[in-house]
């Protein structure tokens, strides 16, 4: 997607991917900023690893405790930080990182786009999973002003962790551990169960019901309709998987390198050409 993008702005750039062992996660980061990159995304293990690494973080990344996108920047004439995209080929010697985190947004952005922009506000939720995704999800949704926020996740000291620390920064919101006995809202999957053929459905159907919530988000895409997917558009829920955060994500992360609207609809046929096939 994100070289699809690029072609469609017409930049001489190219997007990569590489593998690096966490160990030397500072190394390739320095490089990277050495090299003259334009930016970075980061993925796990990586994303809280570099939040130590970086020389400067943009606000969501410090709020949200992850980098998931770097930017190199340098100073203008000015001496103002500006990214590299804006210096040609003059770069200057002194170059900076700046860490973001794109991802907290995009589900927000998902779930409005693929769901109903209606969905958040004053809303019941059921968050299944707690790891990276659903602690980050867990975290911008009480930001997002949800009504009701319910946790469930296999390891329950992460729950438990995970409450505390939502009670903490949004005393305000309503957070219960456990399956909720009336209706919701939504009810997302932020578990890897439903990633590999047979896997277990991510909730337990003898306590929740499908059929109470409204609507239902995998942030799997990739098989295109899990189990819990299927079984919730049965139920007739509103349903969407997770194409659009990564989507979303990535968009954001074009926006910040190149400093120009993002070509959605590029980027999501790329996407869907690659990961679907059609
Ligand atoms: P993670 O940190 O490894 O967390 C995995 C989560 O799945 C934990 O809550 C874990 O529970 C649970 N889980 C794993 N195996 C389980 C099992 N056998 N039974 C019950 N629960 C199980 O992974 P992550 O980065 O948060 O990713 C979670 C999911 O979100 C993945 O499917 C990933 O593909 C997806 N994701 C999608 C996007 C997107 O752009 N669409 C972005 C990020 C992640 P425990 O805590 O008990 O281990």
């Amino acid at each position: 997607m994100h070289n699809a993008a690029l072609g469609a702005l017409g930049l001489n750039w190219r997007y990569l991917a590489f593998d690096v062992h966490p160990e030397n996660l500072r190394t390739a980061i320095d490089a990277a900023k050495a090299l003259q990159f334009i930016g970075l995304n980061l993925t796990v293990p990586h994303k809280v690893l570099a939040v130590e690494m970086m020389d400067e973080l943009d606000e969501a990344a410090r709020t949200w405790g992850a980098v998931n996108t770097v930017r190199f920047e340098a100073r203008d004439a000015g001496g103002e930080w500006k990214p590299l995209a804006e210096f040609g080929d003059d770069v200057p010697a002194a170059i900076r990182s700046r860490g973001f985190n794109t991802d907290a947004d995009a589900i927000i952005h998902a779930l409005h786009a693929d769901l109903d922009p209606q969905l958040l506000r004053g809303a019941g939720v059921l968050l299944l999973g707690a790891g990276g995704a659903g602690r980050v999800a867990a975290l911008r949704l009480a930001a997002e002003g949800v009504g009701v926020l319910n946790l469930v996740n296999r390891t329950a000291q992460k729950t438990e962790k995970l409450a505390g620390e939502i009670r903490r920064r949004y005393p305000q919101l309503q957070v219960n551990i456990g399956y909720p006995k009336g209706s919701i809202d939504v009810v997302i999957n932020a578990t890897s169960l439903g990633l590999e053929p047979g896997d277990a459905m991510p909730l337990d159907e003898s306590r929740f019901s499908l059929r109470q919530a409204r609507a239902a988000y995998d942030m799997i895409y990739r098989p295109a309709e899990t189990p819990f997917l299927k079984s919730a558009k049965a139920a007739g829920c509103l349903a969407a998987n997770g194409l659009g955060m990564l989507l979303y994500q990535g968009a954001k992360a074009q926006e910040l390198w190149t400093g120009q609207p993002a070509p959605i609809a590029v980027m999501r046929r790329a996407l869907e050409a690659n990961i679907y096939g059609h």
